[in-house]
């Protein structure tokens, strides 16, 4: 099982939450909102096994923390994977959407000065300015949509840029993101959770929660679930790979 998106730092006990991790063996993109919790996520962390963290400044937190992009650009050499981070056009943060543009281009022109990253990207309401981001940053690296909400031509157009995608429970259970799934390539495909800010009545959804999206993907699909399982892991193995002849 694959979280390639989950905010662990941000549980009540991330430590438990590593401990049942390695126990059943899921892997996990630790993404972080701020780069001022790189440190602490990777301490935290550990040498858990199968467990990454991703260098990020969420758009949501851009308005207050814009000023951090510097301290991000300059931690990217030590990491493989950076995120969250992105645009969000929704109503909430349209005051602070040009800032997040300019955050945005800073942070890849970095990925790419130092080679390519992989790349979760946050783009709610602002699929179109986040794709044509990525457009304007050959050599970012390997943007991963994460929950990509965008119409269909949008989904295309991210295809045809060479986005990978990212899918959890949620947006697999409305009929809306489910049909988006249903249209990306199999071969680019991940799943997540965004735990713990995405939450069910029983709380908040826990990374091997993805259990739950791998199960609505064999209903999409056709095949078992195993089969599912199988095609995510040889996923996240190629990503991986593809990373490593240009990254650190
Ligand atoms: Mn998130």
């Amino acid at each position: 099982m694959i979280d390639f998106h989950c905010h662990l730092d941000l549980y009540p006990d991330p430590g438990s939450v590593l401990t049942r991790l390695a126990r059943e063996r899921v892997y996990v993109l630790a993404v972080t909102t701020t780069p001022m919790a790189w440190n602490g996520t990777r301490q935290l962390v550990g040498d858990t096994p199968r467990v990454r963290v991703a260098l990020g400044l969420h758009p949501q937190v851009v308005a207050e923390r814009y000023a951090e992009i510097d301290l991000l650009c300059s931690l990217i050499p030590e990491t493989r994977y950076v995120g969250e981070i992105g645009l969000d056009g929704s109503e909430d943060y349209t005051a602070s959407f040009g800032v997040q543009q300019q955050v945005l281009a800073k942070a890849l022109t970095a990925c790419a000065t130092n080679g390519g990253r992989i790349i979760s990207l946050h783009s709610r309401r602002a699929a179109r300015e986040v794709l044509d981001a990525i457009e304007t940053h050959p050599g970012c690296g390997t943007p991963v949509l994460h929950w990509f909400s965008g119409s269909i031509t949008e989904l295309h157009r991210a295809i045809e840029l060479g986005c990978w995608f990212s899918v959890g429970p949620t947006m697999l259970q409305s009929e809306r993101g489910s049909r988006l799934a249903a249209a990306m390539p199999r071969e680019r495909l991940l799943t997540e959770t965004d735990g713990p800010f995405t939450k069910t009545r029983s709380g908040p959804l826990m990374p091997w929660d993805v259990n739950e999206a791998e199960r609505e993907l064999a209903k999409l699909w056709g095949c078992s679930q195993k089969t599912v399982d199988g095609t995510l892991t040889e996923n996240l193995r190629r990503l991986v790979s593809v990373g490593e002849a240009t990254s650190v």
